[in-house]
């Protein structure tokens, strides 16, 4: 039973660790069966070495239908934005390293600087922290993530969508780079060099084709 989601599930889980984006049990990835659906990683489990067993089964209210491991409490964050954003198929929330160093402070460097932030960091704002798994939280996500598809967790990480969790993924992936280059730019003292507002109108235009295919 929907095994090709589960293989695309572990496959993003395992990523996401190989490439230091989460740590610990830390994160959490989720994807959309149908519109009462979604399949989901399972708490307290690292996301290496994930398989389809490990995965849990809950309706779009959070009540688990399959699965021996327990839902996270996070997947209210994940099930909000799936409610607000009908189009939506993926979601991950992870800890990258270089995001975080600035989530945890009280700016996120928003500006995008590549044809890659433009199309797909969207404009990346930084949410005020709420406690994780507050209903405060989930009220918290459900509102901004209207009309985005990335939002910085203040003193907490990043949650990222997608049309597919190939989406999400790669949102994740261009956020933690531009955070990267935006640290390194920082230690040197760099200064950044903005579009112009031609070229910001010539990559928006290039970012709506792209998420119209
Ligand atoms: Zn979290």
């Amino acid at each position: 039973m929907f095994y090709d989601q589960a293989f695309t599930l572990c496959y993003y889980s395992e990523l996401l660790w190989q490439k230091s984006i989460v740590e610990g049990n830390g994160g959490n990835l989720s994807l959309k069966l149908d519109n009462n659906l979604f399949m989901t990683t399972p708490t307290l489990h690292s996301k290496n070495g994930l398989n389809e067993k490990d995965l849990v089964i809950v309706d779009s209210l959070g009540n688990q239908l399959y699965g021996d491991n327990r839902v996270t409490s996070e997947l209210f964050a994940h099930l909000a934005i799936y409610k607000n954003n009908p189009d939506v198929g993926g979601v991950i929330h992870s800890h990258p390293p270089y995001t975080c160093s600035y989530a945890f402070s009280t700016s996120i460097p928003s500006v995008p600087l590549s044809a890659e932030s433009v199309i797909w960091m969207e404009d990346l704002i930084l949410a005020p922290y709420n406690m994780p798994g507050s209903q405060e939280f989930f009220d918290q996500i459900e509102s901004l993530s209207r009309g985005r598809y990335v939002l910085a967790l203040q003193n907490h990480g990043l949650i990222a969508w997608g049309k597919d969790l190939k989406e999400a993924f790669w949102r994740t992936e261009v956020v933690e780079a531009h955070c990267k280059i935006s640290h390194i730019m920082e230690s040197r003292g760099a200064t950044p060099r903005h579009f112009t507002y031609k070229q910001m109108t010539q990559l928006s235009d290039l970012r709506n084709r792209f998420l119209k295919e």
